[in-house]
């Protein structure tokens, strides 16, 4: 349990006021990105080469990318950001006008939310990594398609192989979609440990942070979800010391 201090400073930094408690480089990058443009020599198929690819490559690879037609609208491409080796990789959707803007994801408002929910519970922005599904914003906010999200998750793929994270918090209900492949409400997928991918990665879901500052009594809700992440993380911790 977390004493008195702890929970005010917590709910201070999530703003939850108290109130509501009650309630390559670059050219073969440019090769792979372009997946119509690959050599039909090649034996590797796009989503092959991309899981080949170093950080330095792979970033390359977003930056030229054109593999969808995101790239005609984006200003910036939104890699992801964060420690390459670390326990925590959290996923968001896609990047918002601020992230397309500055090229980083989770910026603004709702990224300061987040940044603060995971401070609370000791995870500075150097202690996780952050990335979205889709590398490229989508009009006006508006959802991902499928092909979008097709055409971009090897990407994610190749990212959460070289990061290999112990757990993976998927930040909102499209993002819990796309890599559950479920269609289930939050109120169903909150508080439930799923696994990811072949290498069953412990995956947790919590509410998006644009949506907690549009449904700030949600925030308490978003409090345990943290609650949950931190003692996943300390069993990581401690199976890592034994
Ligand atoms: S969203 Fe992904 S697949 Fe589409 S252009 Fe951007 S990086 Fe490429």
């Amino acid at each position: 349990m977390m004493d008195k201090e702890k929970r005010l400073d917590y709910f201070k930094k999530m703003e939850i006021p108290l109130w509501s408690l009650r309630e390559n480089i670059d050219r073969l990058s440019e090769k792979i990105v372009k997946g119509d443009d690959m050599p039909r020599t090649s034996t590797m198929n796009r989503e092959q080469k991309i899981s080949t690819l170093n950080w330095q490559e792979l970033k390359s690879a977003v930056n030229h990318c054109k593999a969808c037609d995101l790239y005609k609208t984006r200003t910036n491409p939104v890699f992801g950001v964060g420690n390459p080796n670390a326990d925590l990789l959290v996923i968001g959707e896609a990047p918002g006008a601020n992230e397309d803007k500055q090229g980083e994801p989770f910026v603004g408002r709702g990224g300061q939310l987040l940044t603060n929910m995971l401070s609370a519970i000791g995870y500075e922005r150097e202690d996780y990594y952050i990335a979205n599904i889709l590398k490229s914003r989508p009009p006006n906010n508006r959802d991902p398609s499928l092909r979008e999200v097709k055409a971009c998750t090897p990407y994610l793929l190749r990212q959460i192989s070289l990061i290999k994270p112990k757990l993976i918090l998927a930040v909102g209900r499209i993002a819990a979609h796309y890599l559950l492949s479920t269609d289930a409400s939050m109120a169903n997928l909150r508080g439930n440990l799923f696994h990811f991918g072949v290498n069953k990665i412990p995956l947790l879901v919590t509410y998006h942070p644009a949506y907690l500052l549009r449904s700030p009594r949600e925030k308490c809700k978003a409090w345990q979800d943290m609650q949950y992440v931190k003692k996943q993380l300390d069993l990581c911790v401690m199976k890592k010391i034994k």
